[in-house]
């Protein structure tokens, strides 16, 4: 069929936070391409998408898509229910733990991918209906020790610039962002500043692709990335190089900071980390040079047992040098999943906070919604993700509702998730497929994809978009605000929304920070960034032009110390693991496993592994190695590469055959946001 004859849509990409946009044809029954919007219509990506963007779709045509619901049989196998018959038996088997031993003994694990409207139905949901704080999500497993350490220093957890501040900076500093391969477009972006002039220094123990464009490569070794920071920001403050006005007039706590760094000298910092002194030197003249500066991460700076540290660190950076609420200049961690900056954060299904990171102990935040919501609502804090699978071993928790999460691979320490799991005593999976986790499952949902829905992401820069349907649900699977809606129904409630804009109007009317984010505006604008307060607000290109979100206005800036890894390698487990993404694949697979043409790039995981280690062990590329920690053991074909160092060695996360959470820790946990340390774990390899 000719495009003119097929559906339309122009919408948000279902894949990472970078949160392109472009046309999505569908001809009814399956999405058949995806074409780029006009550039004046996609603020983030202009004309460019990556090949998930551009290709990705099958998963949504998939023979493999659930498209009825699935309860266990007398025999424990799984056959096909109706509606009525499934939403009964979660209804039941929710209520059961519910009665017998309250509500704190359930907890619902909330989908990063689904909309915002849906994310605010799973927090209510689980508050109001089940009766429990703890509801979280993925952005436990990766950013939540971001938006701990930058909501302590400014106030929000958030991006401080736009998109385009990638463009205008003079020098950007990646770390732990492995760009070219996890937010392609970003990097798109970033190496065409490079080739207009900017400077861009990249700390990183593997020498990623983007390091080819950098002024300055510097390999760090695996845990330690505050003392490199502090490092650099003592340089900065030392030598008189920070920006003296800025620090006078918009921050406190800089005399205790520049005491608290004096240890960090250029030669300390390179003993701890292995990044030369001069590297240090040089790396804190360019930043000190540039008059305006981005500090761009992901997930190698956040997921370590101190990930908070290394965010505080690096708020520091930005502070000292004035480098906030200016064009060109800021903060910015680069967010997984499509929607984790909204869906995961903003809309509230946390532990600790309501939409709009309102703390649910503030008695009149909690009053306002026990009010809105016409329940009562404890105080105190549920569990945080990772923490629901310790709670739940220790019987404190018995019952989950997991929505478009496969924990089964995505936790740390998986051997223990699947324990977790089989031992629950009942769980419902809302998902496309049957996953990993939902072959745990009592009970299997069929929930539909974004192409098959409407509502709103927010990318990574608070970007507010819309997502819209192209094709009716396949089968009889349903968008998650409507099986939400009417389990909370089955369940003693009477939620009546038409819409996911009537969803999003109460979500206004709760939550300052997108007071003004309608509908209608996000589409007739384009989108919108928050804090959006009212209906005549612009929006917020920016954070922090004139002061910063905390009590008196100012940047709050604390040292923090040398901090080690939870496990360091030794005489037994002499490597460090660590582990990351790649272009053609997304975090557990589920859907671009099933991309045919994706598949023949990287058809499996992989481990990295230096020449000289290899060359010590007999190892070649291509052949089987065992790469065993103190938690478990997989076997993956071996990539022998100088892209890591001889200390360690890297794999992916995408394949269940070759799960390599297998191997990582689910107990040592960033004591203030509960980040597991994905990526530090002592491991041995051996030839297979
Ligand atoms: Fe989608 Fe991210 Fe690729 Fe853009 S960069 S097309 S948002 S996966």
């Amino acid at each position: 069929k000719r495009l003119e004859e097929l559906n339309v849509a122009d919408t948000t990409c279902g894949y990472c936070a970078v949160g392109c946009r472009f046309d999505l044809y569908s001809d009814g029954e399956e999405v058949l391409a995806a074409r780029p919007t006009a550039e004046e219509d996609a603020p983030v990506n202009g004309i460019s998408t990556c090949v998930k963007g551009k290709f990705g779709y099958d998963f949504v045509n998939s023979d493999d898509r659930l498209t009825t619901p699935l309860v266990r049989d007398e025999n424990g196998e799984f056959r096909t229910a109706s509606w009525s018959e499934a939403l009964d038996r979660v209804a039941e088997g929710l209520g059961a733990i519910k009665d017998d031993h309250g509500g704190e003994a359930l907890s619902v694990i909330a989908s990063s991918k689904a909309t915002n409207e849906e994310n605010y139905l799973m927090g209510k949901f689980a508050r109001q209906v089940l009766g429990t704080n703890s509801v979280d999500n993925c952005n436990r497993l990766c950013h939540s020790s971001t938006v701990a350490g930058l909501a302590q220093t400014y106030g929000y957890g958030a991006a401080s610039i736009s998109t385009e501040d990638l463009e205008l900076a003079d020098c950007i500093l990646l770390t732990g962002s492995n760009t070219t391969e996890a937010h392609p477009v970003l990097a798109t972006r970033i190496k065409q500043n490079v080739r207009d002039g900017a400077d861009l220094l990249v700390f990183d123990p593997r020498e990623i692709q983007i390091a080819e464009y950098a002024t300055q490569y510097s390999r760090v070794q695996p845990g330690y990335d505050a003392v490199w920071i502090n490092g650099i920001t003592r340089y900065i403050i030392d030598n008189d190089l920070y920006d003296e006005s800025f620090v006078a007039e918009r921050t406190s706590g800089f005399e205790d900071l520049a005491e608290s760094l004096q240890e960090f000298t250029p030669e300390r910092v390179e003993e701890v980390t292995g990044v030369p002194h001069e590297e240090i030197v040089s790396a804190a003249e360019t930043i000190a040079d540039a008059d305006r500066c981005v500090f761009g991460w992901t997930l190698g700076l956040t997921e370590h047992s101190h990930g908070t540290e290394n965010v505080l660190a690096m708020a520091n950076l930005a502070a000292v040098t004035g480098n906030l609420g200016k064009p060109g200049a800021g903060v910015s961690p680069f967010r997984g999943q499509n929607n984790v900056q909204g869906g995961g954060g903003d809309m509230g299904p946390l532990p600790d906070n309501f939409p709009g990171y309102q703390d649910i102990a503030d008695d009149e935040v909690r009053a306002k919604f026990e009010d809105a919501w016409d329940c009562e609502i404890s105080p105190d804090y549920g569990h945080y993700t990772t923490q629901m699978f310790l709670a739940a071993d220790r019987g404190d928790l018995r019952g989950m509702y997991i929505i478009g999460e496969n924990s089964a691979l995505s936790e740390p320490g998986v051997n223990h998730a699947e324990e977790v799991l089989e031992e629950l005593e009942f769980l419902v999976v809302q998902d496309l497929f049957v996953t990993e986790t939902a072959e745990y499952a009592d009970v299997v949902l069929p929930a539909c994809s974004f192409v098959e829905k409407t509502g709103t992401f927010t990318n990574t820069d608070r970007t507010v978009q819309m997502v819209k349907e192209v094709m009716e649900p396949k089968g009889d699977s349903r968008p998650d605000w409507e099986i939400l809606q009417a389990l909370a129904n089955r369940m003693g409630w009477d939620w009546d929304y038409d819409s996911t804009a009537e969803i999003m109007r109460e979500v206004n009317s709760l939550t300052p920070l997108y007071g003004g984010v309608t509908h209608e505006r996000v589409e007739s604008e384009g989108g919108l960034q928050w804090p959006c307060w009212d209906e005549d607000h612009p929006g917020t290109e920016r954070l922090y032009e004139e002061e910063f979100n905390t009590d008196d206005g100012l940047a709050h800036l604390q040292g923090v110390g040398f901090s080690e890894p939870a496990e360091t390698p030794d005489d037994e487990f002499p490597f460090t693991l660590t582990t990351g993404r790649v272009l053609y694949q997304y975090h557990t697979g589920t859907m671009t496993h099933r991309e045919e043409g994706i598949m023949q790039y990287t058809p499996s995981d992989f481990v990295e592994i230096n020449p000289r280690t290899a060359a010590e062990y007999g190892i070649e590329t291509g052949d089987m190695v065992r790469v065993e920690s103190r938690r478990g053991s997989v076997t993956v074909p071996a990539q022998v590469t100088d892209r890591v160092g001889p200390e360690s060695v890297f794999a992916p996360i995408h394949f269940a055959e070759s799960a390599i959470n297998r191997l990582t820790d689910e107990e040592h946990l960033d004591p203030q946001a509960a980040t597991p340390e994905f990526k530090v774990s002592a491991v041995r390899i051996a030839p297979a």
